[in-house]
């Protein structure tokens, strides 16, 4: 008896040292008169799935992200399903489903087009789990209880359990109250939680921007001192989270406050120094913002357009620097544009069909300014104009290229073949004269230089 309290409360001091989270085994359990989830805005898949999962004898549950949106009364993007069945048993309850995953194996079940990510519940990991040498854990692959499922989840809004069944919501961690409340709240020891998982810190600020939730006290104190970590997250991973974070419909709101919290310097390595110059910062925020509109009028948007954006700057100031140290204009860009994808895919994988729309809407830019002669029917060919030429108009409205030059494409682009032909018959009043050839000089390639946004002649023209 004395022996077996001697170990509770050893174990107790190595949880709390080892700054695992407490886990309560009885959850609250809050009927529908108390958390008023309308089941209408509940995807009819994951319905199905949590009922013929019951059916079968398990307990299933509506979990993560979506039971918070619910409670907050906005239509979850996608829903997860948590079950004490195994990958084996879920699969072989449904038509259409499929395990995935080596490290942690779940089943998509579909239905129609939509898919329910199910898991089986995990446990915490006894203290065996695998971490490296900053405590983030490279392996956590064991089933387990609810309540320990409930425990290894990051925040405590993101850990509730919703029975469409019962229409009853399970709660380990107050996490309704925390709702309420609009707190982001982690479970368990901070500092642990973060160096457990570093990227929680990226998604603390994503939560926060895009609920409209403060960030608690304790939740948001270590992640200053701790945001070095997030240098040891593998870069498949951290892209998948700056995805996130961009196309969050409040990627304005998370970068301001990534740069509040100190996190923005692991992320992207040239945010910071992007941010810091006012060029810099007027087109991202200027991007960043019309992302945001687009997201929230449910729009499609396309990562590479986004990076190329984001990464533009960087680009311009190596590339003007080539130029300055009299490289010709083309190649210099291209360059350029190797070496910042060279760093940035390094730290951040983006995955290469997205460095390819980024290289050749970046390519396409100095294409924009000729406008004479075939050089601008042949443009039209291209099969990225329109990402191009959106983005042109991105530098145009922030004045980091001319905005006649933008007016030109836009009235370009609308006119018919016969007005085409006419405009591309006349010299802009900004275009530079053609150069006269030095005798015996060699020829260049088609695409040389000496552009508007790169002259210092016309009006509205900066120096890149
Ligand atoms: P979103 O609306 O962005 O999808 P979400 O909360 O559903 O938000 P997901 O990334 O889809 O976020 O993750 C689903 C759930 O898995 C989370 O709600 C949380 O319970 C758990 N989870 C995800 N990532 C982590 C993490 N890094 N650490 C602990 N739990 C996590
Ligand atoms: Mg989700």
């Amino acid at each position: 008896m004395i022996r077996r309290l001697v170990q509770r409360v050893q174990d107790r001091v190595q949880t709390l040292l080892a700054g695992k989270p407490r886990t309560r085994r009885a959850p609250k359990h809050i009927p529908v008169s108390e958390h008023g989830i309308d089941r209408s805005l509940v995807s009819r898949a994951a319905i199905r799935t949590c009922e013929a999962l019951q059916a079968a004898g398990f307990r299933a549950y509506i979990v993560g992200g979506a039971v918070r949106d619910l409670l907050l009364g906005i239509a979850p993007k996608d829903f997860d399903v948590a079950t004490d069945a195994t990958p084996e048993q879920i699969k072989s309850h449904f038509r259409r489903a499929i395990i995935i995953g080596r490290r942690f194996r779940l089943v998509h079940v579909m239905f129609g087009g939509e898919t329910i990510e199910t898991s089986t519940f995990r446990a915490l990991g006894a203290g065996e789990r695998d971490t490296d040498e900053h405590g983030r854990v490279l392996a956590d692959n064991t089933f387990g209880e609810q309540h320990e499922d409930a425990a290894r989840r990051d925040f405590t809004v993101n850990a509730l359990y919703y029975d469409p069944t019962r229409q009853e919501v399970l709660d380990y961690h107050d996490g309704v109250r925390d709702v309420r409340r609009r707190r982001l709240r982690i479970i368990g020891n901070p500092e642990a939680r973060y160096r457990e998982d570093p990227v929680r810190m990226l998604r603390a600020v994503r939560f926060a921007a895009k609920l409209g939730f403060e960030i608690d006290p304790a939740t948001r104190e270590p992640i200053g001192r701790l945001a070095p970590l997030i240098e040891n997250v593998p870069a498949a991973r951290l892209f998948d989270e700056m995805l996130k974070l961009l196309t969050s419909g409040h990627a304005v709101g998370c970068i301001e406050r990534l740069r509040a919290e100190g996190l923005h310097h692991g992320v992207l390595p040239l945010l910071d120094v992007i941010l810091d110059q006012p060029e810099g910062e007027r087109f991202i925020m200027l991007a960043l913002s019309r992302t945001d509109e687009r997201v929230r009028a449910g729009k499609h948007i396309a990562p590479g357009f986004l990076f190329a954006t984001l990464l533009w700057n960087e680009v311009l100031s190596q590339w003007k620097a080539r130029v300055a140290r009299g490289e010709h204009r083309l190649p210099a860009l291209e360059e350029a544009i190797d070496r910042v994808l060279e760093v940035q895919t390094e730290k951040l994988a983006i995955q290469r069909r997205y460095t390819a729309d980024m290289r050749e809407i970046w390519m396409m830019q100095p294409r924009f300014e000729r406008r004479h002669g075939q050089a601008p029917v042949r443009l039209l060919e291209h099969l990225r104009l329109r990402a191009g030429y959106d983005f042109l108009q991105l530098r145009c409205d922030c004045g980091e290229a001319p905005a006649e030059l933008g007016h030109w494409w836009t009235q370009f682009l609308h006119a018919d073949s016969q007005t085409r032909t006419q405009m591309a018959a006349q010299r802009p009043a900004s275009a530079p004269a053609p150069r006269k050839r030095r005798r015996g000089a060699r020829r260049r390639a088609p695409e040389s230089p000496q552009p508007v946004a790169l002259s210092t002649q016309g009006e509205g023209n900066r120096e890149p």
